[in-house]
């Protein structure tokens, strides 16, 4: 595989002494200039320079959509956690403990006989209910343990701090209840969404002939759920207006949520779901239940039916025999473009990170992040932290008092770094020697009952969203926190004290740390302050400057066409962009105090800044395949790799010197085009 030829070159990383030369220490081999296409100008197009000929040499295999850096790191902690699966077999813990229960669940994900043979007669008892659905109450009822059980249908609920007062769990719903990844897909009419619609009502189609009904039914069944789905779609807020959040904020007591989707007995839904006391609830899309509770009343019950049907298959399908997985694979290969499925094991994994992340987690840092990295990269959180006050400072478009509440925010910023101090308390979720579908189900109840029992208590502001091996980081508005994983940081096959200040600077520092921090403080996050509350700070004519630059920078990505007619949103990804270039330049500034960048030495021919720009790319060392790319474009919030290297970089006067840029070239931007905002 190729991972392993990249994996083991670095691992014989050695440093050939740098006496003899001392303006260019020489590294063999370096990751960083094995990577480089040299026939690509800089200027021309900056991430194909940085990582391209990485890129021809690996190019992204059958069964993956993507391949690139965020593969790599995860390759190894795959392997990682194949062997804590592994060794918990062996020892055959005894019953209870965490040991025991990741044993149960990996045995059961990979017996695949059994799987088979059971076809989808696990869900037998929810078919026999649906059928025996004879009104909206049982629609309801029926959706509630779905919902339990971690199954999907008409809407979406979750328990999580409210936005106006981050001291305070509250219960939201949320625009749901599609089967195709957003609205986008159920109207556009561009080739890649047309693909992706037939595949579905191919799916649809398969799955009621699963049922046991004849084609003519089969063809009527797909069309009804197609068209409830559509009905809904309609009724859904597209990817750029649930940015704004105080209009996807609308909190209102029980009597009025009844008001406002009569059709659904609340109260009875609340208590199937174990919430015993509500007051209020905190509406994220209002239209939506309106529309809801209207489709409920006029559609018939047989195509609500149909709809329950196809999405308790649907959302079971992968933890299903081969039949049943394979038709929901070839419907999501026209999303994803991987010709074949992932090895079996990796997607057994997939499904217990989702299930006890955490558990997983005790297990790895203990083996893979150790003090040492942990102050590392504290270390560089306070160094961007201190470059981010004094930009602040020194901003000419931002009034004192604004900039004396900033300066107060990003004061209490709070960090984690590698892994939690608390763990979560994992005995009593029930994993045993039964179906795998039923051991996700129950890991899935278990986790809905953690979280409805956060209502009503003091928030745990030391919680983490992500497991400690989680390739990934976040910003947190209501505890105004960055949480950064152990996982983020690793660099595949190179221990961590064996990377030089440059590369990490511009890949930890500015590609994460930066990005996260900037988060707080981008078109979304600015609106909530120091406390975490949903609450403005800005004078309003700080508000004006700030969205002024923002329009430049939804401008800028709006003009990027990754794949066929479709281009980058600019409007739904700004707060991602405004991130990506906040983060470089909070890391170059961080990265101009430190000894590295004063004694400018070359490393293999590549300046202290060079390095520092080829470390950002590396973290965007990325490819993705046309269907990927065109889901990406209407669904995700962050843009493509590529444009998330080039699209900030050339805003930055760091980079044309770096690199010797000049009108002329590609990448050339004038000065009154370039986006200054931090
Ligand atoms: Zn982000």
């Amino acid at each position: 595989m190729k991972l392993d030829t990249v994996v083991g070159a670095a691992i014989m990383i050695t440093l050939i002494s740098s006496c003899n030369n001392n303006q260019d220490q020489k590294i063999q081999p370096d990751f960083l200039s094995a990577n480089i296409d040299t026939s690509v100008k800089p200027g021309d197009d900056f991430f194909l320079y940085a990582n391209g000929r990485w890129i021809k040499d690996n190019p992204i295999p059958p069964d993956e959509s993507s391949w690139g850096i965020g593969q790599m790191v995860q390759e190894e902690i795959y392997k990682r956690l194949k062997t804590v699966n592994e060794k918990a077999i062996e020892e055959n813990a005894v019953h209870g403990t965490i040991s025991q229960k990741i044993a149960d669940f990996w045995r059961s994900g990979m017996d695949t006989d059994a799987i088979n043979k059971l076809q989808i007669q696990p869900l037998q008892n929810d078919l026999t209910e649906i059928k025996k659905i004879n009104s909206v109450a049982d629609i309801i009822s029926i959706t509630g343990s779905f919902h339990k059980k971690g199954i999907g249908a008409l809407f979406g609920d979750y328990v999580a701090q409210d936005d106006k007062n981050s001291n305070v769990m509250a219960y939201h719903l949320s625009q749901g209840g599609l089967g195709m990844p957003n609205r986008d897909y159920y109207f556009n009419t561009d080739e890649k969404s047309v693909t992706v619609r037939n595949a579905y009502k191919k799916y649809l189609y398969k799955t009621f002939l699963e049922l046991g009904n004849d084609s003519i039914t089969a063809v009527k069944d797909e069309e009804s759920v197609l068209a409830l789905e559509t009905k809904l779609a309609k009724a859904s807020r597209k990817l750029a207006e649930l940015r704004d959040p105080y209009r996807n904020y609308n909190k209102m007591n029980i009597a009025a949520l009844y008001k406002l989707a009569a059709n659904i007995d609340w109260n009875n839904y609340l208590q199937n779901i174990g919430i015993k006391k509500l007051d209020s609830v905190i509406v994220g899309q209002p239209e939506f239940y309106a529309e809801l509770s209207n489709t409920l009343k006029t559609s018939g019950i047989n195509d609500w039916k149909n709809y329950l049907q196809a999405h308790l298959i649907m959302s079971s399908a992968s933890y299903l025999d081969s039949t049943t997985f394979d038709n929901l694979f070839e419907y999501r290969k026209t999303l994803s473009g991987a010709s074949i499925p992932r090895p079996r094991w990796k997607r057994v994994l997939d499904v217990e990170e989702n299930a006890m992340g955490e558990a997983l987690g005790q297990l790895f840092v203990k083996e893979y992040f150790n003090e040492k990295a942990k102050q590392r990269y504290s270390d560089l959180v306070e160094a961007i932290r201190e470059a981010y006050k004094d930009r602040i400072k020194a901003l000419p478009w931002m009034s004192d008092s604004t900039k004396q509440k900033a300066i107060d925010k990003l004061n209490r910023v709070t960090k984690k770094v590698g892994y939690p101090d608390k763990w979560k308390d994992f005995s009593n979720m029930q994993i045993d020697h039964v179906p795998y579908i039923i051991n996700i189900q129950h890991a899935n109840e278990w986790k809905h009952n953690y979280n409805i029992n956060k209502l009503g208590k003091p928030v745990d502001k030391t919680e983490w969203d992500m497991s400690p091996q989680t390739y990934n980081a976040y910003y947190n508005p209501s505890n105004n926190e960055i949480v950064l994983p152990a996982g983020i940081f690793a660099v595949p096959g190179i221990r961590d004290e064996d990377l030089d200040d440059a590369f990490v600077y511009g890949y930890a520092g500015a590609s994460t740390i930066g990005h996260e921090i900037t988060h707080g403080f981008d078109d979304q996050g600015r609106q909530y302050n120091a406390e975490g509350n949903l609450k403005g700070w800005w004078l309003p004519k700080d508000s004006i400057q700030f969205v002024q630059r923002a329009e430049k920078i939804i401008k800028e990505f709006n003009e990027f066409n990754p794949v066929d007619t479709l281009h980058v949103n600019g409007n739904a990804t700004q707060g991602e962009n405004i991130a990506d270039l906040g983060g470089l330049i909070l890391g170059i500034d961080a990265f101009k105090k430190t000894d590295s960048y004063k004694k400018n030495k070359k490393i293999n021919g590549y300046t202290p800044l060079q390095r520092y720009f080829f470390g950002y790319a590396y973290g965007w060392l990325d490819q993705e395949r046309k269907e990927l790319l065109a889901n990406q474009l209407k669904t995700d919030e962050h843009a493509p790799a590529k444009e998330r290297v080039n699209g900030p970089v050339v805003n930055i006067p760091e980079f044309y010197e770096a690199f010797d840029i000049k009108p002329g070239d590609k990448m050339y931007r004038a000065d009154s085009l370039r986006v200054s905002i931090w």
